[in-house]
């Protein structure tokens, strides 16, 4: 790469962040969803260690620390996410036990079997469900849990456009069954799987950023690259109200199975 397309690709990328930190979530989601998925997982104690991957500014994880007992490590690629993250845990006074880092959910700086507790909301497309899923089992100790929410279709078939949009988005989105399936053939007994509601699409996620889209645009008035990404969120939001019969992410929790 040239050194004037990193420098764009890095313009890029810190505008995409400066977008999504001034939101409270960057995926789709609910304290309430959190909560729910929480109470499929029965084992947790003091001694308990979570990582929340994915974590982004932390919005869900600390919901997850006001209602878990233990430490929590939030791992996210993107700095600016993380020192928000931190900061959030220091205002709400969790910073012994709520720790975000910054790392990449392919090199996971856990040792093997040393997890109770696998969170990732709206983050594991990153490297792909089964993947994830795959990768990740070491890092569970026998009878840990993981809980992930994913983009999911809920029919068998679907309009044209849509199904176009997210096949060029992510291949690997499927049918919640299909999902299910692949989480039970990577060894965890699937314990739970219910879909997000649909306010944790708009009011937690589309509405909050009405306002910060004014806000970002006119900070960067006559931008084609920041109007361009705007322009791509308004485009997501109108295809959720649209075919949100068809598509939404969906909660699947499990528990590592071993009977080595
Ligand atoms: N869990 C948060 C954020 C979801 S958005 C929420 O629900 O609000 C997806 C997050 O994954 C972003 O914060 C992004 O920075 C992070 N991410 C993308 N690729 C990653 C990688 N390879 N390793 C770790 N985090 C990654």
């Amino acid at each position: 790469m040239s050194e004037e397309n990193r420098s764009i690709h890095e313009f890029d990328f810190s505008l995409i962040c400066e977008y999504f930190s001034s939101v409270e979530r960057q995926g789709p989601g609910s304290p309430e969803v959190t909560l729910k998925a929480l109470s499929f997982i029965d084992s947790l104690t003091n001694n308990a260690k979570i990582a929340d991957i994915g974590c982004g500014t932390g919005g869900q994880t600390m919901v997850l620390a006001g209602n878990a007992p233990g430490e929590i490590t939030g791992i996210d690629l993107f700095a600016d996410f993380i020192d928000i993250f931190n900061a959030n845990s220091r205002r709400l006074n969790l910073q012994d036990r709520v720790k975000g880092v910054v790392g990449s959910m392919d090199k996971l700086p856990f040792q093997d079997e040393e997890l109770d507790l696998i969170w990732s909301e709206g983050a594991i497309y990153n490297i792909g469900f089964e993947r994830g899923l795959n990768e990740w089992r070491k890092f569970l100790k026998k009878g840990g849990y993981i809980a992930v929410s994913e983009a999911s279709w809920f029919t068998e078939k679907r309009p044209d456009e849509i199904d176009q949009y997210w096949n060029d988005a992510y291949p690997q989105i499927d049918t919640v069954a299909n999902k299910v399936a692949l989480m039970q053939k990577a060894g965890y007994i699937p314990t739970a799987a219910f879909i997000l509601p649909e306010t944790c699409w708009t009011d937690h996620f589309y509405t909050p950023q009405v306002a910060a889209q004014e806000i970002f645009l006119k900070k960067h008035a006559g931008n084609k690259t920041a109007e361009d990404l705007i322009k791509e969120q308004r485009r997501e939001a109108e295809l959720y109200s649209r075919y949100k019969d068809f598509y939404g992410y969906v909660f699947y929790i499990g528990k590592k199975f071993d009977n080595a």
